[in-house]
């Protein structure tokens, strides 16, 4: 098979030359732009290629969902020990993420062989946990476990049909194109929807473009948690009379909703009121992050109600479960232990020139250290490690780094300067 192409010594008839045709779309001329000749004159261009990879990647993923069967479903220990790979603690999420997921695989299966009369009803789950605490990435990894269509939505962008903004169906519109346009893929797949508790009735965010009250939007996306035949416009945006419509059945597609929902703590404490002697009210730091994950694992639909949440959407999010702020220790842990962690990255950009880098334990615990201070959980890390390690990756293309050790201590990184190649070399590295 040869590749047509304008490149190289040889004289060669011009890409798309009239005379060339498509032999699978009989397109011609400089419209289809390079070809691929196989044997006996047959050519394929891009846009063809194009198409056969999706029409491929679609029989591929009925393959799999296809011998998906009861037994075949991961066990909630399997999906759960893949998402300790890339996720540290939340145990509690992880297991209630593990076994939601295993019953809604379970429950597809048995859509299909539906013949024991029993209705099993969809678990879409409700994640409470403080920003950057692993809510998102848990949604992320399990749709890779998974291997399942899988988008994220920000509720905080949705408006009631009408308003300034995004109508609901464009998250399905996301979905639908992770998918590659697989309507039976899609229908099937996870999304994960966040920012949830901007859309409480007591929401703050007043803003005279959109649906103030927030309830418009939850009802809007009742209709999708229940399960509803949604018209999603192709080309995203707002619904025009004009667009043909593309129809997503919402029934069997597992919602995940995530927020952070600051306040929720005093509603449930005053719900329990005299229940709560008996806890400590020490202002020491570790005593009320504890205090706080206890009150929160109290969290009834009630207290959501309470906050803003109207009950039919609160009802429809049966397991609610929550996810506490992350500790120092637990962000050293983030930066070295998941397999895409980023000390791990780092590491491998030095194995890369043939140098090796280490990060001292202290210098980890200042990293982390610095990045609890920013308020903003694991989020912060990246910021704080890429701010400190710009000179180095800076220098190291460049450098004569190979068969070198650098080590970065916390020394360099409380100095206030950031560390440079020639401060972090300590020696040749042993193999050299
Ligand atoms: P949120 O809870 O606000 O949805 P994210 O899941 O988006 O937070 O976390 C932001 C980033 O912080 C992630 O991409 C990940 O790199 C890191 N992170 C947060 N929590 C964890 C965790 N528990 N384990 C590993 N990494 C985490």
């Amino acid at each position: 098979m040869t590749k047509r192409s304008d490149k190289g010594d040889h004289p060669r008839p011009p890409l798309g030359k009239t005379s060339e045709v498509c032999s699978f779309c009989g397109r011609s001329g400089r419209e289809i732009g390079p070809v691929v000749e196989g044997p006996d004159g047959v050519r394929i261009c891009a846009g063809c290629v194009d198409l056969c990879q999706t029409i491929i990647k679609q029989e591929r993923r009925q393959d799999i969902s296809g011998s998906t069967t009861p037994e075949s479903v991961p066990a909630p220990s399997r999906i759960k020990e893949f998402l300790d790979q890339y996720v540290v603690g939340q145990d509690h999420a992880k297991r209630v993420l593990s076994v939601a997921v295993h019953n809604h695989y379970k429950r597809l299966n048995h859509i299909e062989d539906n013949d024991t009369g029993v209705e099993l009803d969809k678990s879409n789950v409700l994640l409470i946990g403080p920003t950057g605490c692993g809510k998102t990435l848990l949604a992320k990894t399990l749709s890779r476990v998974l291997d399942v269509p899988f988008s994220i939505g920000d509720a905080t962008t949705l408006t009631e049909a009408g308003y300034v903004g995004e109508d609901v169906e464009n998250i399905l519109l996301k979905l639908l194109q992770s998918a590659d346009y697989d309507i039976e893929a899609a229908q099937r797949g996870i999304i994960y929807i966040d920012e949830i508790d901007k859309i409480g009735k007591t929401s703050q965010n007043v803003s005279i473009t959109r649906d103030v009250s927030g309830e418009g939007v939850q009802q809007a996306l009742l209709k999708m948690l229940e399960g509803t035949l949604a018209n999603v416009p192709p080309q995203g945006g707002r619904k025009h009379p004009e667009q043909q419509y593309i129809q997503i059945d919402t029934k069997h597609i597992l919602f995940i909703c995530g927020g952070t929902f600051t306040g929720l703590e005093d509603i449930v404490k005053k719900r329990l009121g005299r229940q709560l002697i008996g806890f400590s009210s020490e202002d020491h730091a570790d005593e009320s992050a504890a205090e706080h994950a206890r009150v929160m694992e109290m969290v009834q639909p009630d207290d959501m109600v309470e906050y803003g949440m109207i009950p039919e959407f609160v009802g429809r999010l049966p397991c609610i479960t929550t996810l506490g702020p992350l500790d120092e220790e637990s962000l050293v842990k983030i930066l070295t232990e998941p397999k895409n962690a980023l000390v791990r990255q780092y590491k491998r950009f030095f194995e890369m020139e043939n140098a090796e880098l280490e990060f001292h334990p202290a210098a980890l615990k200042y990293i982390a250290h610095r990045a609890m201070k920013l308020d903003t959980g694991a989020r912060a890390l990246r910021n704080v490690i890429e701010d400190f390690m710009l000179e180095l990756m800076y220098e190291l293309p460049e450098a004569d780094a190979n068969g070198q050790r650098y080590v970065v201590t916390e020394k360099m990184l409380v100095s206030g300067r950031k560390p440079t190649l020639r401060a972090a070399l300590v020696r040749k590295k042993e193999s050299a």
